[in-house]
């Protein structure tokens, strides 16, 4: 029942890459429809959910502008790229009968709705999910801003951040063998030992309003579902 569960409503952060897969750009959709199966079992589970998408899959503005774009032209591409992450995703959702919603913080008139904070809240109470897309609206975010931006404002309980990764470790797992995996840490503890976690602006919204930050690897089977419901997982940040 509802009131044994620790958390009423999470904001689920996606990279782009998570919807990759294997491949090394664009959408896998075996990939996208096992993540829209997950992410029915928690709406199953009576939590609410929103989500922030990113767009590393397709296009990134820093990327673009080494490559001689101009970076806001580039910034802006990054953000219409994770529209297209955000459509694919409500498509899976919703072949999976789960009701969902795209919100944009830029105008796509007859793609997807704006977004507006109160109308979010009534979705997701009513048990939709809502996907907000296009970052922040502004160049020189990241899609982590824009998840604990989102994640503030619809007063998420906690922030799951899905990753390839199992959590924050002491240093690169994949090049140091005596890493060590966090299974708890402190906003300043996260910060004082330089572990990237999130870029620093995003992180530290989060540690400013005392936003719960979960990162795990979203390739675990039934990791979401254990982060939803407040198991042990990964790796949890917090005051
Ligand atoms: N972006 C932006 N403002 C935002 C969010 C994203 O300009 O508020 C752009 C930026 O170019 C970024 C791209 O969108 O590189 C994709 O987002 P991100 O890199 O955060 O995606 P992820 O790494 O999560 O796939």
């Amino acid at each position: 029942t509802t009131d044994v569960l620790p958390y009423k409503r999470i904001l689920l952060k996606l990279s782009g890459e998570a919807l990759m897969g294997s491949e090394s750009f664009g959408i896998d959709p075996q990939v996208l429809d096992r993540l829209a199966e997950e992410i029915k079992d928690i709406i199953q589970a009576d939590i609410q959910v929103g989500i922030v998408i990113g767009g590393g899959n397709l296009f990134r503005g820093e990327k673009l502008a080494r490559a001689g774009m101009n970076r806001v032209a580039g910034d802006h591409m990054g953000m219409l790229a994770t529209v297209m992450n955000s459509l694919a995703l409500q498509d899976a959702l919703e072949r999976t009968g789960v009701e969902t919603r795209v919100m944009s913080a830029i105008s796509l008139t007859g793609v997807c709705e704006d977004y507006n904070r109160r109308f979010a809240m009534r979705f997701m109470e009513r048990g939709q999910v809502v996907i907000f897309c296009a970052g922040t609206g502004n160049p020189f975010f990241t899609t982590d801003t824009a998840a604990c931006l989102r994640g503030i404002e619809i007063e998420a309980d906690l922030i799951c951040k899905a990753t390839k990764v199992d959590g924050v470790y002491s240093a690169d797992p994949n090049k140091y063998s005596d890493a060590v995996k966090y299974e708890s840490l402190t906003y300043e503890e996260a910060l004082h030992r330089q572990l990237a976690v999130m870029d620093l602006t995003a992180f530290c919204l989060a540690r400013d309003h005392q936003k719960k930050i979960r990162v795990f690897n979203m390739n675990n089977p039934g990791a979401l579902v254990r982060v939803a419901t407040g198991k042990q997982e990964g790796t949890i940040i917090e005051c």
